[in-house]
C-alpha cells in the first residue's frame, strides 16, 4: 500500500498518527512546526526530534518535498514561474508574483485537468490525477524558500479543476490558514472554478471566508457551450443562482473572470447581455485578454476591444477590472509551462484578483 503523506495530516490527525505509533502528543506539535512552521524540506533538518522517532516516521509516511525543475524570471515585472517535479515524476506549475501589498502565488491543483475548456493548455491531454493537500502547500513552501520572501496571497488558478479534487482543496486550505502553519488569512485565498454548480454549492457551505472566482467567459448558454463543455451540464441560469447562493452564505463577492476572445465574446452586444446577466449580483468581473494557446486557433482581443468592453460593463453600474497580465515574457501561466517542458512548445499568463 502507498504510504500516506505526513504533510497532509491535520494536527489533530498527527495526534491521532503519533499515539499509533506510540509517541508523545507534544511530538505532533513539534513535527507539525517543522513542516508547516519552518518549512523543513526533510527529517534531518528537525533538531529536537529523536532519530528513533524519525526512522518510524520515514517508514511509516512519505514526506512531501518537491523538486523544482525550472525557474523563470520575468525582466519586465520580476514575477517568477516555476516548474516542480512530484515524486511520482509528474511536473506541475506555480507562478510567483510580487504586487505592492503583497506576494502572490498561483498553484496547481491536478497534474492536467479533465474540464475540457477550448482555450485552456492545461486540459489538452486530459486529467492526469489530483494533487495531493501536501502538494498544493509545498507548491508554496517551495517557493517561500526559493525566494526567501513571505507569500500573503494564494490563488488556486493554476493547471485543474480544484471542485474537481474538493477534499484534498479543503484539507489543503484548512493547512494553509491554521495558525501553526504560514497562517495565510482565508480572505487572502482565491479558489478559481469552471463552474461545478454542486461543489460551488458545498462550497458554500463551509462557509469559509475565501473568494471564489468563476470563469464565465461567455454570457448565453450557447456561447459558452462553445468554450467550456461544463456549460452542457449547467446553465448560466443555475449557475448565476448559485453564485447568489454563494453569497448569501457567505458574504464574499463573487469574481467573474471573463478571458475575452476576438470576434467570439468581446463585442458590445456580448458585453451588454453579460451586464443583463449578473445585474444585481454583489459581483466584481476580471476582464482578461485571452492568451492564444498554439495548439488552438484563439485570438487575443484587440485592446481597443477590451477597454470599451469594460468601459460598458462600468456604465451599466459593473465593477469591472481589466487584468494586468504578469510574466508576460516568461510564457506567464497555467498549463503552459509544462507543456513547453515536456514537448518544447510554448506557453500563457497566470492571473490574480487583484490587479
Ligand atoms: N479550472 C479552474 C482554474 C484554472 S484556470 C477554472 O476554470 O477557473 C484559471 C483561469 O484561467 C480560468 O478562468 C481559465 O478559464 C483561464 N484560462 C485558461 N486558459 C486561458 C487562456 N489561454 N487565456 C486566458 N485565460 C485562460
Amino acid at each position: 500500500m502507498e504510504k500516506m503523506e505526513i504533510k497532509s495530516f491535520t494536527l489533530a490527525q498527527l495526534r491521532e498518527e503519533m499515539g499509533r505509533l506510540g509517541e508523545k502528543p507534544f511530538r505532533a506539535a513539534q513535527l507539525y512546526e517543522w513542516m508547516h512552521g519552518k518549512l523543513a524540506r526533510g527529517y534531518e533538518e528537525m533538531s529536537n526530534i529523536p532519530a528513533a522517532m524519525k526512522v518510524k516516521c520515514g517508514e511509516s509516511y512519505s514526506y512531501t518535498a518537491l523538486k523544482t525543475v525550472q525557474v523563470q524570471e520575468s525582466a519586465v515585472d520580476g514575477t517568477k514561474k516555476f516548474l516542480f517535479a512530484l515524486s511520482d515524476g509528474n511536473l506541475v506549475e506555480s507562478v510567483w508574483m510580487r504586487y505592492r501589498h503583497g506576494n502572490s502565488v498561483c498553484i496547481s491543483s491536478q497534474v492536467g485537468c479533465r474540464m475540457g475548456c477550448r482555450f485552456c493548455a492545461s486540459t489538452l491531454d486530459g486529467l492526469v490525477r489530483n494533487l495531493t493537500p501536501a502538494e498544493m502547500l509545498d507548491q508554496i513552501y517551495a517557493i517561500t524558500l526559493e525566494t526567501g520572501e513571505r507569500v500573503s496571497n494564494v490563488v488556486v488558478m493554476g493547471s485543474g479543476e480544484p471542485l474537481d479534487n474538493y477534499e484534498n482543496l479543503l484539507r489543503f486550505i484548512t493547512l494553509l490558514t491554521d495558525e501553526n502553519g504560514l497562517h495565510i488569512s482565508q480572505r487572502n485565498v482565491t479558489v478559481s472554478t469552471c463552474g461545478i454548480v454542486p461543489e460551488m454549492r458545498r462550497l458554500a457551505q463551509e462557509k469559509l471566508q475565501i473568494t471564489l472566482a468563476l470563469s464565465l467567459h461567455a454570457a448565453t448558454d450557447e456561447k459558452r457551450r462553445q468554450l467550456m463543455p461544463i456549460a452542457n451540464q449547467y446553465t448560466l441560469k443555475e449557475l448565476i443562482a448559485c453564485c447568489a447562493y454563494y453569497f448569501e452564505q457567505t458574504g464574499r463577492r463573487i469574481t467573474f473572470e471573463y478571458s475575452l476572445v476576438r470576434d467570439v465574446n468581446d463585442t458590445k452586444r456580448d458585453a451588454q447581455t453579460l451586464a443583463a446577466l449578473i445585474r444585481g449580483l454583489n459581483c466584481h468581473v476580471n476582464l482578461i485578454p485571452v492568451n492564444p494557446v498554439r495548439e488552438r486557433a484563439f485570438v487575443q482581443s484587440k485592446q481597443r476591444a477590451v477597454e470599451a468592453f469594460a468601459a460598458l460593463l462600468q456604465k451599466e453600474g459593473i465593477n469591472a477590472t481589466i487584468r494586468r497580465e504578469m510574466g508576460r515574457d516568461i510564457d506567464g501561466a497555467c498549463g503552459q509551462l509544462r507543456r513547453r517542458y515536456m514537448d518544447n512548445s510554448s506557453a500563457v499568463i497566470c492571473k490574480t484578483d487583484e490587479s
